[in-house]
């Protein structure tokens, strides 16, 4: 494998699991406001995140390709209102578009298609992350400010359970 997509592919690991931190940091500001159901989806997404990480660990490995296991950064956020967590989640999705495209990017340079292929899912899946982040922060822009809607949409959020991912690496 290219030294470079080698390489992007394993700071991948790190930013999904660093992903997962700042997801479990907005599960545990909300957690602290009350807001189960808020909790409850972050971290599930949070776990959604770890299951990331390990396919870009298992595909390395599955390429004979060392693991170097780095730090994961402290989330440093401190979020001002309830708004604020959404947002954060928003943007961190719309950068972990940009790593993945830019991993995609860098294997199509040197033709490695195999590595195009395992990422096919991740360009999809941003898809629908992104769409999911957005459009907790449109409904909370539409019925957070109400406190008998924001107990619905917290029970709403209260209603996800977690599925492992659609992409399974034997
Ligand atoms: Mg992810």
């Amino acid at each position: 494998m290219n030294q470079k997509v080698a390489e992007l592919l394993n700071d991948q690991i790190n930013k999904e699991f660093y992903s997962a931190y700042l997801y479990l940091d907005i599960a545990n500001f909300f957690s602290a406001k009350g807001l189960d159901g808020f909790a409850n989806w972050y971290t599930i997404q949070a776990k959604e995140e770890q299951d990331h990480g390990m396919l870009f660990y298992t595909y390395l490995h599955n390429n004979s390709i060392p693991v170097e296991l780095k730090a994961i950064a402290k989330p440093d956020k401190v979020f001002a209102d309830l708004k604020d967590p959404l947002n954060a989640a928003f943007a961190h999705e719309q950068y972990v578009t940009e790593l993945i495209n830019n991993i995609y990017a860098e294997a199509q340079k040197v033709n490695d298609f195999r590595t195009l292929q395992f990422l096919d899912w991740f360009i999809k899946e941003q898809g629908e992350e992104e769409k999911n982040a957005s459009d907790i922060v449109t409904k909370y822009e539409l019925f957070g400010s109400d406190p008998r809607s924001l107990y619905l949409l917290d029970n709403e959020l209260g209603a996800r359970v977690y599925s492992a991912p659609s992409l399974v690496l034997d």
